[in-house]
């Protein structure tokens, strides 16, 4: 809680439990929650015996409650993301309204198909539309994250090579900037992972991955463009490697907001991918969900995708389960439907124009970006990036500033700090992704932040060692918050 020292006078404001006063409503309740007969509806088992210690407050108090709580919050509606699509970029308002229609808010899995033919119908024309952004056949829209979606897709091309009697193929290749999702998805299938390292302008190397591919090859995880912001542009070459081999590749679409409209990882050569919707069709994220990691594939997958999957008849949609080679369910019901309504919203209203304008600029914006703090830090792969780029503070880190002390102060200037410290091949590493939303002067206000630190990092390092100095708190001391956070009013008194 914010503490205000006004000439002597030491004031913190009192938390909501502290404010409570025996008595004291916010609400006006029905009397009792009885049935028609007059009886108690609510079994006497669970029934609880004595009043919950909740506060007793005023409407008004638990109004201001709340809202300061919000208002303690960063949120995209209150500022930039410096490493957007991946964080979070602006969710478009219309998306919340598209949702909020009755016919979608309030549909149920259960209903029959009859009472949900809209439905259906908005969940097949999503999958085309998504197959004919990536270029790839066939989708599901089962998985709620990123990382669930390369969980399935794995699982999709484990069930290929065991079909073609391939069990040998044990083998995944990831590079050595990949997400560590990718490695631990590898792995969570039961696949051994290779990392190959990247060549000095960020890419993957042939001549080791020539080396590294073999009979034992399942395949490659990629994506493109890579973790540092550079497009792989031998990609057509990584794929006959692997396919040559017997393998397959799989790319990990985070990076879809740099492409849309522009190029199409099918097209490259992938044969599964999969989508984060909450990061590149603006949908609201989630701690590992209720996101959408829908997985796309090419034709001669299709048989192993989740089921059911959505099928057109003429002018009807129904329901397939009648996939005996599908690797099963990868979701409860039908994944995320709300998610994958926003997204067909945001698809729509963007149109195939508006997709590819969205790429063009958040690479424009990027590359502006890059353009405008270059001097300052060290751009371990130049100044051209697609949608987002690395860069490392270690000139800064010479002068006793982390890293991590350049994300605290950002907070100060009223941005969010950046993911840093990954990828794992840049030391002092930052990752930056202004996104196409943001406007020339806002990206200019972010790099004059980041000027501005860099040059406190000479003159008072001290300033941003100690920083965030205008948050509700300053700097938590992250490990115990991680390892023994306190959740609850009193919970260890
Ligand atoms: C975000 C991200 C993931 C994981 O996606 P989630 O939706 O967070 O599970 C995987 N790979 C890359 C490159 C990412 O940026």
């Amino acid at each position: 809680m914010p503490t205000i020292a006004t000439q002597g006078l030491q004031f913190r404001e009192p938390l909501i439990f502290e404010r409570s006063s025996s008595g004291r409503r916010a609400a006006s309740l029905p009397a009792s929650a009885t049935s028609a007969t007059g009886e108690v509806a609510i079994p006497a088992a669970l029934l609880r015996k004595s009043a919950p210690a909740w506060p007793e407050v005023s409407e008004p108090e638990a109004v201001r409650h709340f809202l300061r709580l919000s208002q303690q919050n960063y949120s995209i509606d209150t500022g930039m993301f410096p490493l957007g699509s991946c964080t979070m970029k602006y969710n478009p308002k219309i998306n919340e309204e598209v949702v909020s229609l009755p016919g979608i808010a309030g549909c149920h899995p259960y209903q029959t198909e009859d009472q949900v033919q809209g439905e259906l119908a908005l969940l097949w024309a999503l999958e085309r539309l998504l197959c004919e952004i990536a270029g790839m056949d066939r989708a599901t829209l089962q998985p709620c994250a990123g990382a669930a979606g390369e969980f399935t897709g794995l699982l999709i091309i484990r069930a290929y090579h065991l079909h073609r009697g391939e069990a040998q193929r044990d083998t995944v290749i990831v590079p050595d900037s990949s997400h560590g999702t990718n490695p631990a998805t590898a792995a969570r299938c039961g696949f051994k992972t290779v990392s190959i390292p990247s060549n000095s302008r960020g890419r993957v190397d042939l001549d080791v991955l020539r080396a590294a591919v073999g009979p034992n090859t399942a395949g490659i995880m990629l994506t493109n463009p890579n973790t540092v912001g550079v497009f792989e542009g031998d990609i057509s070459e990584v794929a006959k490697i692997v396919h040559d081999a017997g393998g397959l590749l799989y790319m990990d679409g985070a990076n879809m907001n740099a492409i849309l409209g522009v190029t199409r990882p099918g097209d490259m050569g992938f044969d599964v991918m999969h989508y984060n919707l909450h990061k590149t069709m603006s949908t609201p994220h989630g701690g590992g969900g209720p996101g959408c990691g829908p997985v796309a594939v090419k034709e001669f997958l299709a048989p192993f995708l989740p089921r059911p999957t959505v099928i057109r008849e003429g002018d009807r949609y129904r329901w397939e389960s009648d996939l005996p080679l599908s690797i099963g369910k990868v979701h409860g019901y039908h994944g995320n439907f709300g998610i994958a309504a926003r997204a067909y919203a945001y698809i729509r209203t963007q149109g195939a124009e508006g997709l590819r304008e969205v790429s063009e600029r958040a690479v424009l914006n990027a590359n502006y970006l890059a353009s405008l703090i270059q001097e300052a830090y060290t751009l371990p792969f130049g100044s051209r990036c697609m949608h987002e780029f690395v860069l490392s503070a270690d000139r800064q880190k010479a002068l006793g500033v982390s890293a991590l002390d350049v994300a605290k102060r950002l907070m100060d200037f009223g941005f969010y700090p950046p993911t840093i410290y990954f990828p794992l091949i840049v030391k002092e590493c930052m990752m930056i992704e202004p996104t196409e939303t943001e406007t020339p002067e806002t990206v200019r206000e972010f790099a004059e932040a980041m000027l501005q630190i860099a040059r406190e990092a000479e003159t008072n390092p001290d300033l941003p060692r100690s920083a965030p100095h205008h948050t509700p708190v300053s700097r938590l001391d992250e490990t115990t918050a991680a390892r023994n956070p306190v959740l609850a009013y009193n919970c260890c008194a």
